[in-house]
């Protein structure tokens, strides 16, 4: 069972925002900005790839309402919302999360490595490759 299995169940405490059949929105235990909050689908999907279309339709829905709350509310700036998917990205739990991390102007933060550069032709190859 994951540890966002045991908050559904009320098994373990957590700071909840909001609820629904399809998902809860609770507090990031270890917030990498003051409000961190993780949006979990009820239902337990490893990965984005593992969820139904309208699941993932209906949880970047309540983000978006996540994320004009912490304007209003906290005033930031803006937000990342991000998606850690296997164990490869940094995903620590394996039940579908979506994070949204409040941002201020100047706030130093980066969760983006540096850039890097396509050699010759590469940007046309991996184009290719990831042809949908
Ligand atoms: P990820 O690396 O995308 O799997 O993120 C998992 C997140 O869950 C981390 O940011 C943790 O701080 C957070 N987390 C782990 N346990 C709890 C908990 N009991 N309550 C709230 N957040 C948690």
């Amino acid at each position: 069972m994951t540890v966002f299995e045991m908050i559904i169940n009320g098994d373990i405490p957590s700071t909840k925002i909001y609820e629904d059949d399809v998902c809860i929105a609770i507090l990031d235990i270890a917030p990498r900005a003051k409000g961190h909050t993780l949006v979990i689908s009820k239902q337990v999907y490893p990965t984005i790839a593992d969820a139904p279309t309208e699941t993932l339709a209906h949880m970047m829905d309540i983000v978006k309402k996540v994320d004009v709350k912490m304007r209003e509310a906290l005033g930031a700036d803006g937000t990342n919302v991000i998606i850690n998917n296997s164990p490869a990205s940094g995903q620590e739990v394996p039940h579908l999360h979506i994070h949204v991390i409040p941002r201020y102007k100047d706030d130093g933060i980066s969760f983006f490595p540096p850039s890097m550069k396509y050699e010759d032709g590469e940007a046309s190859e991996y184009g290719r490759k990831l042809a949908l």
